[in-house]
């Protein structure tokens, strides 16, 4: 599988205009906008999925969700709903338990893998590690709202449960966590793999790869030698849709991309459960699979939600 890796990032005042960024977006496209363009329009702030599917194309190596954040904090906008929801996070579930490793749900995996989240607490539980279903913040840092109240209090948390280790189920938590905290955050598929439970699986895969491993794959790396037919199915498609907060500006392009890739896959696997609710049914996730629980997304999200809020509360 070809993937390409990227480490550095400019600025946009260094554009060539070369418009290979408009080519590989459908929201640039439509605006008939680079990423230069884009900067100067504050207006269209929320209209980028920060998916930086540009920057996988850019010979700059510009980010678009660098230039989309930065016209957010100009003019944040107001979320009140989203507010609401993730600050504190309304079905978290956090224990008292002292747990010096830690498997961190984030906000949307129990509700679409409901079966899988109860055989990761069960595996987690006999080895001593606790769960917590939290919001890492990064939708409140996307939205423009700032998130340092969020990971204050998580970092409060963890402290309160001699917490040093992270095990995260989400890209997105992962991603962002990981430089923002006082503690090691790793993956899911590190913890398995250290616990000798991530098995090799030759069948050919369809793997959809969530929009914040787009710059190196970090997460995939993790466990890439265990798909070694793993197919990079959907290389042209840029988001699911439910990045950035961008759906409701642009519900065509965020359509699209759910499109395209039910178009290409009766099956398609990814690592982000967001993703996958995206996808709906006939998607999956590659932690089900190393885990060997038969599961699709589900579609009782709210309910799931719901039930995990009250799951082992008070567990000592
Ligand atoms: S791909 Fe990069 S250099 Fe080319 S127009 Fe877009 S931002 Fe500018
Ligand atoms: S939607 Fe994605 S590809 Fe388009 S400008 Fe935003 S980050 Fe770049």
């Amino acid at each position: 599988m070809k993937l390409k890796f990227k480490t550095t990032q400019n600025s946009v005042s260094e554009c060539i205009n070369c418009s290979l960024c408009t080519k590989n977006c459908e929201f640039l496209d439509k605006f008939e906008l680079d990423l230069s363009g884009f900067a100067k329009n504050s207006d269209l702030a929320y209209n980028c999925f920060l998916c930086d599917k540009c920057y996988e194309v850019c010979p700059k190596d510009i980010k678009g969700s660098e230039v989309s954040l930065n016209l957010r904090l100009q003019k944040p906008r107001k979320f009140k709903l989203l507010e609401f929801k993730k600050e504190p996070y309304l079905f978290e579930n956090n224990s008292e338990k002292i747990s010096t490793e830690l498997f961190f749900f984030g906000c949307n995996f129990v509700g679409y893998f409901p079966k899988t989240s109860k055989k990761i607490i069960e595996i987690f539980e006999k080895e001593g590690v606790d769960f917590s279903i939290d919001c890492c913040g990064k939708p409140l840092f996307e939205a423009g709202l700032g998130a340092e109240k969020r990971l204050i209090y998580l970092n409060e948390l963890f402290k309160k449960k001699k917490t040093k280790r992270l095990i995260t189920a989400c890209p997105n938590c992962y991603h962002f966590l990981k430089p923002r905290l006082d503690i090691k955050v790793s993956s899911l598929y590190e913890k398995l793999d250290e616990m000798g439970l991530l098995s090799t699986f030759s069948n050919e895969i369809d793997l959809f790869f969530p929009c914040p491993e787009r710059a190196n794959y970090e997460i995939y790396s993790h466990f890439k030698d265990k798909l070694p037919n793993a197919k990079n199915t959907f290389s042209d498609v840029n988001c699911c849709g439910a990045g950035g907060l961008a759906m409701s500006n642009e519900p065509e392009v965020a359509q699209n991309g759910v499109s395209k890739v039910l178009a290409k896959s009766n099956q398609p696997y990814t690592y982000c459960a967001t993703c996958s609710g995206r996808f709906g049914a006939s998607s999956r996730h590659i932690s089900s699979l190393f885990l060997g629980v038969d599961e699709k997304t589900n579609k009782h999200y709210a309910l799931n939600v719901l039930k995990f809020k009250y799951y082992k509360k008070g567990r000592i």
